[in-house]
């Protein structure tokens, strides 16, 4: 295919010879020398504050002219585990017998799951109905209420019903079908500054654990202990909205920029945020006017619940006409897996009013892989990343992924080559999530499909109608 770019013919897309893997992978070995000096990490309380002090560097250095830096700051609750919980018991079957119980295989913490705690020879409490309502936890002042979790809330209202209740701990016991124990967050799903945080010890025990609990309700006494981290901590979003573009129509191109605390984070989300960055210096350097505004954002605090694109959406919410100025979103998280897949978020998996937009823009996406002959495949968008925050306030939605935990199928093998049952990323949010992790051959062809898509919706003179309707084209 022949491309033709202000007037001049080009040998791909507008702008795809000035978009380089090697310009991607140096921002990302400035990111890495990062967390190796913030203990192999750019979580929220190791290097993301440097990476997002990077990030607006180059901007304010290439992309001034182009788009206004700015940043978002909100609060995060950070927890950790900072040494591993102890649980014991006296009073089941003889009356003398201690049982001490051993982590990850009788119990666990939740994440979340309360900050350090030493509760000695506590009675405790069967909660039925899963703990759902207030009267529930009539009886359980002063012990410790054991909950059989799978029930219709959420663990979190259960377990702040039986704090509020006066209960000392909770120990959810695991539905009879449930395997492995739990290490859900005991959390409010979009915590916010102000909102409560639990603060009695909230741990995960087997089914039989509870059971056993239960029937020896009047005699057991428990030992609990945990010592772990809970610490409220300041983050922020770096955000660059271009100078240019219509208000009214407005684009928002995301990627987060922050890492688990066990890693550095290079394919999760360094390849991302990376990719976004160069993206938007190479539109800055080439002037590249866009009709649309376009507002790029790294999220702070996606490893921890989507929390700096919640913040971000949150805040735009809170008027109305500013957040109908903001016509569609897309979300770049992981371009670079070493055993990758090239999925591009399907559309249909959208919520029902936005399947026919955010479908228009997974067909853009594909628009780029189908004319360089390259196959993709389908991924949806349930849960999982910055674009959810968005598709929850009626905003369609977008973009591109390489896969993280889940394993290659001989199917994907067959059409992507690499290791068939491996996962897709064997390094994901793991210590060695490092440069040596990444795919610069995922990392080239997934940077140049957000930028073929990005390149056309910035310039597009009719966005919205595009957006609405299934058989215009993007002009
Ligand atoms: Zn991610």
């Amino acid at each position: 295919m022949l491309w033709v770019v202000d007037g001049e013919p080009s040998k791909g897309p507008p702008l795809s010879d000035k978009l380089t893997t090697p310009a991607i992978f140096g921002h990302l070995e400035e990111l890495y020398a990062i967390a190796q000096k913030h203990n192999n990490s750019r979580s929220v309380t190791n290097g993301y504050l440097a990476s997002a002090e990077y990030v607006q560097s180059q901007l304010e250095l290439v992309a001034a002219e182009y788009c206004d830096v700015s940043t978002q700051e909100f609060k995060v609750p950070v927890w950790s585990e900072l040494e591993v919980p102890e649980l014991s018991s006296t009073g089941i079957g003889h009356d003398s017998t201690f049982i001490q119980y051993q982590n990850k295989v009788d119990f666990q913490n939740f994440r979340y799951g309360g900050p350090s705690a030493n509760l000695k020879k506590q009675g405790i409490q069967g909660v039925s109905n899963y703990g759902c309502s207030a009267k529930d936890h009539r009886k359980v002042k002063g012990k410790i209420a054991v909950i059989q979790e799978g029930g219709p809330c959420e663990l979190w209202d259960a377990a702040y019903l039986a704090e509020q209740a006066g209960a000392s701990g909770v120990l959810f016991y695991n539905n009879p079908k449930r395997k492995a124990l739990l290490f859900s967050r005991i959390r409010i799903i979009a915590w916010k500054e102000g909102d409560p945080l639990i603060s009695i010890p909230v741990l995960s025990i087997t089914n039989s654990l509870g059971l056993t609990l239960i029937q020896n309700q009047d005699e057991v006494h428990l030992n609990l202990k945990t010592v772990n981290s809970l610490t409220v901590e300041s983050t922020i979003n770096v955000l660059c909205t271009s100078k240019e573009g219509d208000e009214d129509d407005t684009i928002v191109l995301g990627a987060h920029l922050d890492s688990v605390p066990e890693g550095p984070g290079m394919v999760d989300n360094g390849s991302g945020a990376t990719s976004l960055l160069e993206i938007a210096l190479v539109l800055a350097k080439t002037n590249y006017e866009p009709k649309n505004k376009v507002v790029f954002g790294w999220w702070g605090a996606e490893e921890i619940g989507l929390l700096g694109s919640r913040h971000y959406v949150r805040e735009l919410a809170k008027d109305e006409k500013k957040k109908k100025q903001v016509a569609m979103n897309m979300n770049f998280d992981m371009l670079a897996s070493p055993n990758y897949v090239p999925y591009v978020h399907d559309g249909k998996t959208a919520p029902k009013d936005l399947v026919g937009s955010s479908s228009k823009i997974d067909h853009l996406l594909i628009e780029y892989f189908s004319t360089e002959n390259k196959r993709y495949e389908y991924t949806d968008m349930v849960g999982g990343s910055d674009f959810l925050p968005f598709l929850l306030e009626g905003i369609p939605s977008g973009g591109l992924l390489t896969g993280a935990g889940e394993r290659k199928t001989m199917e994907q093998r067959t059409l992507f080559g690499g290791f068939a049952n491996a996962p897709l990323d064997p390094c994901y949010h793991q210590s060695c999530d490092t440069l040596e992790n990444i795919s610069k051959e995922a990392l080239t062809l997934m940077s140049q499909a957000a930028l073929y898509a990005i390149t056309k919706l910035v310039k597009a003179d009719n966005l919205r109608e595009w957006l609405a309707e299934t058989n215009v084209d993007l002009l």
